[in-house]
């Protein structure tokens, strides 16, 4: 790893954005060292029951990456996304014929993804994989970047030309570097778990606006002869706390009477989790040897199922203009480097969070103005192709607007 001449890039957190981001640079001129402090995770086990919505960019990048065609079973595409708005009829659908594609999404379940990423860093011969091992903290020096990490109980301190750090949303590095983390709470929580319908799918996810906040179920392939899919149920604090715990018949109840009859019969419900959801970003993302990428730059709602997708934007562009410099033998931590990239992607960053913030303050609560303006919405979608062609192309991340 430390061969004479090769810069050395670090990547701090082998979770899906660290993971993606070392096998999109690892090049043998361009050795990584990837630090992941949970040793569940850099075992494939530590990803939750969460599932990831992947635009139709994602996919291609994954495709690059090596890891699309590992993934067994195969993500189940969306070809179809029905909206609807609690106590109205009608709605809108978007479909995957009418964009003109095979599909307008696909879904994977986290620890799936998680562990095909995995199995490929450790396959690498230009990735090594240090786990459990914590990065504790970073600062700047001539050469690069002194980083001291965690491991064993000990410590010790190594250099690099390039820190990029993907240790999630509550990374204490920024902090630690004098880089502000600023957050605006959206005062909901998120209930995740798979359920199991009493009837086929057919490639469907329903995304559904309640008082409580947006419901979404995205379809998964079908496992042991069950219909399955994947729920993220937004809601205040107090009912994602209750609903956490309540027995699964009234919980099912409930979950019915929030959906509506659009999604059929639901039959069981997996083992549930909850986050709390809010958008947060950093300051700066980049400085002299060193870039955040991931839930540690940006943390987004869920409701659009853009979190991942950005992120997987961010290191396909990072690792494209690290390994340019490396290529003409410049620093990859040169900040004319690290500039470039946020150049690229500082757009596609607004545009997404301004996206998704959109969607949830127009898509949460249920005051008559909002109702309105939702019904009014659903409506021009349903109603004018040109717009609804445009708004699904935004949603699946092609960056059209
Ligand atoms: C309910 C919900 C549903 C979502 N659905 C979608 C969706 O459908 N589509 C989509 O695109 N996005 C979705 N997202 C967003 C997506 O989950 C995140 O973008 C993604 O998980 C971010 O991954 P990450 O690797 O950046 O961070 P994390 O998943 O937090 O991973 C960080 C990794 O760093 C490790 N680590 C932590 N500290 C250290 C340290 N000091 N040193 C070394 N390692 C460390 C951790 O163990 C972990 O493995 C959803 C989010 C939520 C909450």
């Amino acid at each position: 790893m430390e061969a004479a001449g090769k810069p050395r890039i670090v990547v701090a957190g082998g979770g899906l954005t660290g993971a993606s981001f070392a096998l999109a640079v690892a090049a043998p001129d361009c050795p990584v060292l990837v630090l992941e402090a949970s040793p569940a995770t850099a075992q494939a086990g530590g990803f939750d029951s969460r599932s990831t919505a992947l635009s139709w960019g994602s996919r291609e990048i994954l495709e690059q990456l090596g890891v699309w065609r590992e993934l067994d079973p195969a993500p189940c595409p969306i070809d179809r996304i029905e909206v609807s708005d609690q106590g109205h009829p009608g709605g809108v659908c978007f479909d995957s014929r009418e964009q003109g594609l095979e599909a307008l999404g696909y879904v994977v379940e986290n620890h799936q993804l998680g562990g095909a990423l995995l199995a490929a860093l450790k396959q690498s011969e230009h990735v090594e994989l240090l786990a459990p091992a914590e990065l504790a903290a970073a600062r700047p020096i001539a050469e690069g970047i002194e980083l001291t990490v965690r491991q064993h109980g000990g410590e010790r301190r190594l250099t690099a030309a390039l820190a990029v750090i993907a240790d999630g949303g509550r990374s204490p590095i920024p902090a630690k570097l004098g880089i502000e983390r600023r957050t605006k709470p959206h005062d909901q929580y998120a209930l995740v778990a798979n359920i199991a319908l009493g009837q086929p799918h057919r490639n469907r996810a329903w995304e559904r606006f309640t008082a409580h906040g947006p419901l979404a179920v995205l379809p998964l392939p079908k496992a042991q002869g069950v219909h399955r899919a994947s729920l993220v149920w937004t809601l205040p604090e107090h009912l994602a706390r209750e609903n956490l715990e309540l027995a699964e018949k009234r919980l099912l109840a409930r979950l019915q009477a929030d959906f509506g009859p659009g999604m059929g019969q639901v039959t069981g419900i997996g083992r549930r989790a909850c986050f709390p959801l809010q958008l947060s970003w950093v300051s700066e993302q980049i400085r002299p040897g060193l870039a955040l990428i991931g839930n540690a730059a940006h943390m987004l709602h869920p409701v659009a199922g853009q979190g991942f997708n950005l992120a997987l934007r961010d290191c396909a562009s990072l690792a494209r203009v690290v390994g340019k410099a490396v290529a003409r033998c410049q620093s990859p931590g040169d900040m004319a480097v690290l500039q470039q990239y946020l150049d690229e992607q500082e757009f596609d960053q607004d545009k997404t969070i301004l996206f998704t913030e959109l969607l949830v303050g127009l898509f949460s609560g249920n005051s008559a103005a909002k109702a309105m303006f939702r019904r009014l919405g659903l409506l021009a979608l349903d109603v004018l192709p040109p717009v609804r062609r445009r708004f699904a192309s935004n949603a699946m991340g092609l960056g059209l607007f």
